[in-house]
């Protein structure tokens, strides 16, 4: 099935944490953009303030070190535009204004596929990760009809149409994509995150087994897994 996944010219990342997209999508758009020149942008909604087992370390220092680390890890890969939402990590709520954020970045970037969590997905402990991907979906839907957040239609901004999503972190993959041309810099990307996978021991073997695992369904040396969606 991926064989005949046209690679999009522009995609979006939207996200709960810094490292999220690393995990979970950034072998497949590190392949695209070496090999389309995909144009790619990061939604990140938290900035991963409470990722830190230092107690002197303050969640102001977390946001910083983590926006920088997850800018880092993007540009190893080779993506373009960043945008930080800066919301609490571990608080985050579905509402109406975050489905509004989410839909204007959707409106000023113009993805043609956007990659979120997996909402759906069995068993997913994390709220943040939960409500990313509630998010990133309803944000597709919003952006697409001129009447849904009408006040964002100002100076030339337009509704736009994301025709499909990828979700990751899913346990109902119906899409695999070839990432033995990019896993290395996959692995690139996540050590990036020096404040979250810094000083693991064996991780880069773990990732490597992880792709190859994941790639063996479909006999493909290494991959990711998605659930795919078109939107009519
Ligand atoms: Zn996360």
């Amino acid at each position: 099935m991926a064989d005949a996944f046209e690679i999009p010219k522009r995609a979006m990342a939207i996200f709960a944490h810094p490292d999220d997209v690393d995990f979970g999508c950034s072998g497949t758009l590190a392949s695209w953009i070496a090999t389309a020149g995909t144009h790619v942008t990061y939604c990140v909604i938290t900035s991963g303030q409470k990722g830190t087992h230092d107690p002197k370390t303050t969640p102001e220092q977390m946001s910083e070190t983590r926006q920088r680390e997850q800018r880092a890890a993007g540009e190893a890969i080779g993506v373009k535009e960043f945008v930080f939402l800066g919301h609490q990590d571990g608080e985050l709520e579905r509402t109406m204004d975050l489905r509004g954020e989410v839909c204007r970045v959707i409106r000023e970037h113009r993805p043609d596929v956007v990659f979120t969590n997996d909402p759906w997905s069995h068993y997913q402990v994390h709220p943040d990760h939960r409500v990313a991907g509630w998010s990133g979906l309803d944000g597709v839907i919003a952006a697409r009809d001129h009447l849904f957040f009408p006040e964002q239609l100002t100076n030339g901004l337009r509704h736009h149409r994301v025709s499909r999503v990828l979700l990751f972190g899913t346990r109902d993959p119906n899409i695999w994509f070839d990432i033995s041309s990019s896993v290395d810099k996959k692995i690139a990307a996540l050590r990036a995150h020096k404040s979250q996978v810094g000083g693991r021991r064996g991780f880069a073997e773990r990732m490597r087994w992880w792709a190859k695992n994941t790639g063996s369904t479909w006999k493909l040396p290494a991959a990711e897994a998605f659930r795919y969606i078109e939107l009519a």
